[in-house]
């Protein structure tokens, strides 16, 4: 993706309130990100736990999302999980459910969207190679790089659809 600003991002939110968005804390790396192997912005916020945030460009604009990272607790150490975004296999809690909720009156009711996600959200670098899982690849390896980075966009299109529509 194309670099953004601080601005950019905080002024993206689509499904918290302009506060939660003003204060939220950005990556820590944030002025040093490898910008162009990032089909998205994803990162925990590390003033608040539990809290995650993705940003990404869309058609109609750059599109950010609040979540809510829900401990993994039910899940044992050497379960694995698949990332929904990437489909990284991951152990000890190295994928997390996440939850989204939902924009306009949807959102207002209370209803959310969860997703199983990488927890620190580095999917784009796993599908590049730039970052390795402890658990070691994905699913099917057999596809190019090409197609993994589409697959990873097509899902994340899907998650965002669902929190959005
Ligand atoms: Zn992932």
């Amino acid at each position: 993706m194309r670099p953004v600003t601080e601005h950019d991002i905080r002024a993206s939110f689509v499904n918290c309130s302009k506060g939660e968005a003003k204060r939220l804390s950005l990556p820590k790396d944030f002025t040093d990100l490898p910008w162009d192997d990032l089909d998205f912005l994803g990162w925990q916020d590390p003033g608040a736990p539990g809290r995650a945030y993705l940003v990404t460009m869309r058609d109609d604009g750059l599109v950010g999302i609040s979540l809510r990272v829900t401990a993994g607790a039910a899940r044992g150490f050497t379960s694995r999980s698949l990332c929904s975004l990437c489909l990284t296999t991951r152990t000890g809690g190295g994928v997390t459910l996440m939850t989204a909720r939902r924009t306009g009156e949807a959102g207002r009711q209370g209803n959310s969207v969860g997703q199983y996600l990488c927890g620190d959200l580095d999917c784009s670098l796993y599908v590049r190679g730039k970052k390795q899982s402890v658990a070691g690849g994905g699913l099917d390896e057999s596809l190019s790089l090409e197609e993994k980075v589409a697959r990873v966009q097509t899902n994340l299109d899907t998650f965002l659809d669902k929190v959005t529509r």
